[in-house]
């Protein structure tokens, strides 16, 4: 590819390049959405992310090494961000009993009640996506997951949890079919994840 995606003569004509800018333009709605809603509790965007993040991730993820990967930042900036949090009552520090450097981040009561309220800020991206179609929707849900695979495969984004990264997947030489050996069950579209509690990376 040697022409931009924004130049507007090139663009015109690629439908790829449409779907880019698309995309962006996404991107900044989520941005926008995500900013007025830290406002709102004076907080920053990143600190919004993080409690939402914790609200719905178990023991093993709510560290600062696994934040750090999680939102593609230094474990410096992750640790500031948690700081901030703690002097804000709204999470706390459950340190490891054989090592007091490593601990769990929990939420508060304060700060589940945020994380819960500031969770909703994509409801405005959700309203189209909820009156597309069926196959719209899978066809969607498709095409995100192949960006988002191989996003993370050329080491864009890091850590991604969905089933076409997990160990216990299997995939139809087609490409058609998926299995979870872990649920034992066929994995129809509607059940493929992007973000699986049970997941295990492939090695
Ligand atoms: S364990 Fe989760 S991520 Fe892995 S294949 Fe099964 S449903 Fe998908």
């Amino acid at each position: 590819m040697n022409k931009s995606d924004f130049d507007l003569d090139y663009q015109n004509q690629s439908n790829e390049s449409k779907i880019v800018a698309s995309l962006e333009r996404i991107s900044q709605a989520f941005r926008v959405l995500l900013w007025q809603e830290s406002k709102e509790f004076s907080l920053s965007p990143i600190q919004v992310q993080v409690l939402i993040f914790l609200l719905h991730h178990s023991d093993e993820k709510r560290k600062v090494s696994y934040l750090a990967e999680e939102f593609n930042m230094t474990k410096a900036t992750i640790s500031d961000t948690i700081k901030t949090l703690d002097q804000k009552n709204l999470i706390t520090k459950e340190y490891e009993a054989h090592d007091t450097r490593s601990y769990t981040i929990n939420l508060t009561e304060k700060g589940k009640d945020i994380a819960g309220k500031t969770s909703l800020f994509t409801e405005q991206i959700r309203k189209p996506i909820d009156k597309l179609g069926t196959d719209d929707k899978e066809n969607l849900l498709l095409s995100l997951m192949n960006i988002i695979r191989h996003l993370n495969q050329n080491e864009v984004i890091t850590i991604q949890r969905m089933c076409h990264s997990c160990a216990y997947h299997e995939v139809s030489a087609s490409g058609q079919k998926h299995f979870c050996k872990l649920l034992n069950q066929n994995l129809h579209v509607r059940d493929l994840r992007i973000d699986c509690p049970e997941h295990k990376m492939k090695v």
